[in-house]
């Protein structure tokens, strides 16, 4: 039946009120549209914010070049050592074993940057990611030989002459020199950080050790270099799934649109009057958007683009000044700042559950941390015969134990055998192991073959260390009998 055939019934209960949800176009004004092939030249913005993300930038690129170079006890405090399969961090040893540790480490770590993100959004990005730190390193030294992004820009679209070609020798120099430097600060975590610096810059290290290096020389180069914002912008997975972490409370850098717009210039003089002639707080100095590192205008709303770094936030402040009006036209503020509504985190179902997650991952790397031994006990029964009976009336088991003293100290071992049953062992009770070394140890088990019952009972292997009886390992296994 056509629809237009459909006669509606009276005593139906009238048809529930449709609910759209609101559109807002928030597609960017013609004019100001980012021209994405070109490189992004931004300036160079002085401020309160931009003070806050040198500092911690300038900690996390001195932690890094630093940390190899901390001892604790004669041995580097961080070394992952792939030949030897272990992973020295503050005196702890980590085998491969020992690695869901470090997972659950991993998973605490992106919960609490989860949780943080609720909170102030993607501050990460802007003042402790790493392509971040080494991108604005790159530009203060472009920025020291080529001058200021005008300048920058003007040398772009310059003919070749021989001061471009001095200047851009220099950079690229320079650049060069910081992704070399910063290859061996990589592949300090991995082989002993005094010497590999020596041997490479003595031009001593092996085929292995330079390719590694110059490989990671050629990635930060390439990174920070040249890729810079087009790695936030196409390559990292957390712009694009960071939002589903925000709610209404979270602050991340907003421009209020209710009070800037509508936007315009004036003259300094005239801002007392800016309110009669309907403009709002927005001067459109377009300052805002020449300190964007990703080029964007955060006037257009919230965009995956912005790394929060905050230079808009200090660019703007500076123009308020200028003006005498209220900071903050563009801040760290959230939906319900913007709207005056006030807000509870214990409400937030996203703060609760992060939140709980952090807690709940940080009590297992504990009860991991807790529970770990230092004694790694493997019992290997001899495959060649289920067992040997004695011309004396004893049955005999061979075992192949696996004791790894997983400490950087030499350990003294007692290995014993436990069982309600009369069992003996017939091995050196007392072994010594080096540090981090590992002995196969064959050890046979006798008993009397009337004491115990014919078939497969189950015995104990126990290994104690000496000096710290507390750790010890044991580990079950069949002791065979005609
Ligand atoms: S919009 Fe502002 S906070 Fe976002 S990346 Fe650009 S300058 Fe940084
Ligand atoms: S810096 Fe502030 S005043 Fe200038 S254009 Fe951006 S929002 Fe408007």
């Amino acid at each position: 039946m056509p629809k237009s055939d459909i006669i509606p019934n009276a005593d139906a209960p009238p048809a529930p009120a449709k609910h759209y949800i609101p559109i807002r176009d928030i597609s960017p004004p013609p004019n100001t549209a980012v021209n994405r092939s070109s490189r992004i030249h931004f300036r160079e913005q002085k401020g309160d914010f931009q003070r806050l993300r040198t500092m911690m930038n300038s900690l996390l690129i001195m932690l890094f070049f630093a940390l190899p170079f901390i001892s604790i006890d004669g041995r580097q405090a961080i070394l992952l050592d792939v030949d030897k399969q272990q992973f020295f961090f503050f005196g702890i040893t980590l085998w491969p074993q020992d690695f869901t540790l470090l997972a659950w480490i991993f998973i605490a770590a992106a919960f609490g940057l989860f949780f943080i993100t609720v909170f102030w959004g993607r501050v990460w990005c802007g003042y402790l990611c790493p392509q971040t730190a080494w991108t604005f390193i790159y530009v203060w030294i472009e920025t020291r030989i080529e001058g200021s992004s005008n300048k920058r820009k003007q040398l772009d679209k310059a003919p070749l002459t021989s001061i471009k070609l001095g200047k851009r020798s220099a950079k690229h120099l320079l650049w060069g020199f910081a992704a070399l430097l910063t290859g061996c600060g990589f592949i300090s975590y991995f082989i002993p950080a005094r010497e590999l610096y020596l041997e490479i810059f003595t031009g001593n290290a092996s085929f292995w050790v330079t390719s590694w290096v110059w490989f990671f020389a050629i990635c930060t180069y390439l990174n920070a270099g040249w890729m810079r914002e087009q790695m936030c912008l196409h390559c990292c997975p957390y712009a694009r799934f960071q939002a589903v972490m925000f709610d209404a409370n979270t602050k991340t850098v907003t421009y209020d649109t209710q009070r800037g717009e509508s936007r315009g210039p004036r003259k300094r003089k005239q801002e007392s009057h800016h309110r009669e002639s309907n403009l709002g707080d927005c001067v459109d100095c377009n300052l805002c958007v020449e300190v964007c590192p990703t080029g964007i205008d955060i006037r257009n709303g919230l965009q995956y683009e912005c790394i929060n770094c905050g230079a808009c936030v200090d660019a703007c402040n500076e123009t308020m000044l200028k003006f005498d009006y209220k900071q903050n036209l563009i801040g760290y503020m959230s939906e319900n700042d913007l709207k005056g509504v006030s807000y509870s985190y214990w409400r937030s179902p996203r703060f609760l559950g992060y939140g709980a997650a952090v807690v709940i991952m940080l009590i297992v790397i504990s009860l991991d941390l807790n529970s770990r031994s230092e004694i790694q006990l493997n019992v290997i029964r001899d495959r060649q015969s289920l067992y040997r009976e004695t011309t004396d009336n004893k049955v005999e088991n061979t075992y192949q134990l696996k004791i790894r003293n997983k400490t950087q100290q030499i350990k003294q071992y007692r290995v014993a055998v436990l069982s309600e049953m009369p069992f003996s062992l017939i091995a050196e009770p007392i072994i010594t192991l080096a540090a981090g070394e590992q002995v196969d140890y064959p050890v046979t088990v006798l008993a009397d073959k009337d004491a115990i019952p014919s078939g497969r009972k189950m015995i104990q292997f126990l290994v104690t260390d000496i000096q710290e009886p507390k750790q010890q390992v044991s580990q079950e296994t069949g002791f065979f009998s005609p």
